[in-house]
């Protein structure tokens, strides 16, 4: 597998013959819990919650996109680019047991999950060939889960994902203009309004977007700025439990709606990178703002128009948010 560049778009895709690729392996045994939890490459572990040998731990990637070793061996075809998929593909395991997710597991449980993540992506950004960390989950069969173990993944990557560069570029541009944050506009402008506003949680707000790609989308943002949840994340324990019990609740709405979906994190990217072409590191810890986002999977979306990457989105956010709220939470 190697990485190319769409010299059109700048985006980078992940393309190849797998030889491997017949479908899903079906997972007899679960290899995160049980006898097979020994048998993973761990990488990181979680401080011991009372009772239990680990709270949630960071393994290996069992069939990894990316790898560490080698050289990216970045280089020219023609008009194209291409390179080495360099880079680290791990699973984190939100809980040792197999039936505790985040929605159903205790804050606490949650919190040791977000401080993993926190701490992977700080040690994952060391590497200075690292541009960017992902953090994020798939659930449900129409979402690509791959495992049937609460899981999230971390991807690190030499290049910034298409999304997340939109993001930077439009979060730098805007604050050139206005030298405010469009994050903390959006975010005054929500609460004022409150028309599309989920939940407010302590520092941490649950809203869905203006312009929704998908029914009932939805984001988690802190309420003051910050560019980077990891920093956050480590820093200020006592806000984790706020953001563990929010991101518990939130997911309670949605799976009121539907049971699968995408949850990604967007956080700034590496600033240890070299790079000189990419402007936004001077400004980037005040026009970046971290967030999760939520993109729920519902039947409907069988009808929209997203080959032609016009989103549709038959549910207006103003409705979604009035059937978020009314949904029975536990906790
Ligand atoms: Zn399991
Ligand atoms: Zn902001
Ligand atoms: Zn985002």
């Amino acid at each position: 597998m190697e990485l190319r560049k769409d010299p059109i778009t700048r985006s980078w895709v992940i393309t190849g013959d797998d030889p491997g690729e017949g479908g899903p392996r079906p997972e007899s045994a679960c290899r995160f819990c049980g006898d097979g939890a020994s048998q993973q490459q761990v990488i990181a572990v979680s401080p011991n919650s009372p009772g239990a040998p680990w709270s949630a731990r960071s393994v290996v990637h069992p069939k990894p996109l990316y790898h560490i070793e080698g050289e990216p061996g970045r280089r020219g075809d023609g008009i194209y680019d291409r390179m080495q998929s360099v880079g680290a593909h791990e699973v984190l395991v939100e809980n040792p047991r197999h039936d505790r997710h985040l929605w159903n597991a205790s804050d606490e449980e949650i919190g040791h999950f977000l401080r993993l993540a926190a701490e992977r992506i700080l040690d994952l950004k060391r590497d200075r060939r690292i541009k960017y960390v992902s953090l994020f989950k798939d659930y449900g069969k129409n979402a690509g889960q791959e495992f049937s173990h609460p899981t999230s993944q971390i991807t690190a990557t030499l290049f910034v994902p298409r999304r997340v560069l939109y993001e930077l570029r439009a979060g730098r541009e805007y604050f050139a203009a206005k030298e405010r944050c469009v994050f903390c506009d959006i975010i005054q402008q929500e609460e004022r309004q409150a028309q599309r506003v989920v939940e407010a949680r302590g520092d941490y707000l649950a809203v869905c977007p203006y312009a929704p790609r998908v029914p009932y989308e939805t984001w988690i943002l802190p309420r003051n700025h910050d560019a980077s949840f990891e920093r956050a994340g480590l820093n200020r324990p006592g806000l984790r439990m706020n953001l563990a019990a929010l991101l518990r609740r939130t997911l309670q709405r949605v799976r009121s709606v539907t049971e699968d979906f995408h949850l990604v994190l967007h956080t700034s990217p590496s600033s240890l990178h070299p790079s000189k072409n990419l402007g936004y590191w001077k400004t980037i810890d005040d026009d970046y703002h971290w967030h999760i986002e939520i993109l729920p999977v519902v039947e409907s979306k069988a009808k929209s128009y997203t080959f032609k990457e016009v989103y549709y989105s038959p549910v207006s956010s103003e409705t979604a948010v009035r059937h978020l709220r009314e949904a029975k939470i536990e906790g």
